[in-house]
């Protein structure tokens, strides 16, 4: 037998494994554009679980530009940024990227990526690259998102970081071991917005720590650009706070519904992941089309439109928290369009979503190992092309079968 078979064997072992603990995701094929109606398997269900929080995955204006883009750009860039893939276009884009970002961070430059996963891994390591192996630590929170979490682990075997993970909800710990700490380089990471569970990461807090100890502050904005502050710009808008040693990172792939990424930070920093950054440098550049077309939806977020969009959103996060109330689940406390329902075990979260599909409603349930274990849960999401009404009638069946599964797992 040659080691191909083993491997062979040990896959389907493996897989095998995760069905029994119930822990085989399953892909399903969606037939239509993202948006709060989709149809799957020929049947129309109301989806409450992308991260198109603005509703624009879909929108017309973008599709005119991703086609009007795609006429003036062709459709590859052909090449890596520093080769040839660098266009006009991306340009454009990375200076109005920065000009968002200007009143928070002093001489901004913007680096747009194909990823958030990207960015994160180009962010973390390139910057742990600003000093010697073994002279920097990492100061990361336990429930950042994957791509952080292995931007860390990356840094840590190539740079040989020292990791120290934290509670974004307990601080005193990290104030304690950067007290001690006496790396040259020190990076705080930090989700905005933690993606399961909803709720806003302490980044002013985070921020003076960061000041008082010399570290940099990378914020993944991820959920919250598009979304947060007035102008939507993000949680630096919201918080309305201002640093030459924050690091934002946003992606393009959620509230502004297209594809892709950025960091922001001071002009030097940028210029040395240009430099270092190895998945900025060693990746083909996004076709330029996608940039054209993430400029206008950049133009519909700071609009009216788009500030009725998230009002609209503002008004479904009210809805929910006032009128959600369960008896057996629990909602963990969030003021953004991400709405997550505890229920426990994978089997209840599995047989929820069930009868949530049967309903017509599209929610999976996401289980470990992207939460915790014994933290298997819905995870709501709204956007603003939902209403009001949409939302009261997922109310209403939340309910009903909150006491169908409560019932079903007291029979067993
Ligand atoms: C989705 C997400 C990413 C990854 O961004 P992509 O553009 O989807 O690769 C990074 N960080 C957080 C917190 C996310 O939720």
């Amino acid at each position: 037998m040659t080691s191909s078979f083993i491997a062979l064997g040990l896959a389907q072992e493996q897989i095998a494994n995760l069905d029994t603990q119930l822990l085989k995701r399953k892909l399903r094929i969606t037939q239509s554009p993202c948006d709060t109606e989709v149809t799957i398997d020929s049947r129309q269900l109301k989806a409450f679980c992308s991260n198109d929080y603005l509703g624009l995955a879909n929108h017309p204006d973008l599709v005119d530009a991703l086609a009007q883009g795609g006429q003036q750009y062709g459709v590859g860039s052909g090449a890596s940024h520093l080769i040839s893939g660098h266009s006009a276009a991306h340009e454009l884009l990375e200076k109005k990227l920065a000009s968002l970002q200007e009143k928070h961070i002093p001489k901004v430059r913007a680096l747009f990526f194909s990823t958030g996963y990207l960015a994160n891994l180009a962010a973390i390591t390139g910057l742990a690259r600003l000093t010697q192996h073994g002279d920097l630590s990492i100061y990361s929170a336990k429930l950042n998102h994957a791509s952080l979490i292995d931007g860390v682990r990356l840094a840590a075997t190539q740079m040989n970081a020292a990791v120290n993970l934290f509670d974004h909800t307990q601080l005193a710990s990290l104030t304690d071991a950067l007290k001690k700490d006496t790396k040259s380089l020190k990076l705080i990471v930090i989700d905005g917005v933690f993606s399961m569970d909803g709720d806003l990461a302490p980044v002013t807090v985070l921020l003076q720590i960061a000041e008082q100890h010399d570290a940099l502050l990378i914020v993944d904005d991820a959920h919250g650009f598009g979304v947060l502050g007035k102008q939507g710009h993000g949680i630096l808008e919201q918080e309305n706070i201002q640093s030459d040693r924050i690091i934002y990172i946003g992606t393009l792939g959620k509230a502004a519904g297209v594809s892709g990424a950025f960091i922001c930070a001071q002009d030097a920093f940028i210029e040395w992941l240009i430099q270092k950054g190895r998945p900025y440098i060693y990746s083909t550049a996004t076709p330029p089309a996608i940039a054209h077309t993430l400029l206008k939806s950049l133009e519909i977020i700071e609009s009216d439109e788009g500030k009725k969009r998230r009002s609209q959103l503002n008004e479904l996060i009210q809805i929910w928290q006032d009128e959600m109330i369960f008896s057996e689940w629990k909602k963990i406390p969030s003021c953004t369009p991400i709405q997550p329902v505890i229920l426990g075990s994978n089997a209840n979260a599995l047989m929820a979503a069930k009868l949530l599909d049967q309903a017509g409603y599209w929610i999976p349930a996401i289980r470990p190992p992207t939460v915790p274990p014994g933290s298997a849960r819905l995870r709501i999401t709204f956007s603003a092309n939902h209403s009001a009404d949409d939302l009261r009638k997922l109310i209403t069946t939340l309910n009903r079968i909150e006491q169908e599964v409560h019932q079903k797992a007291s029979h067993d």
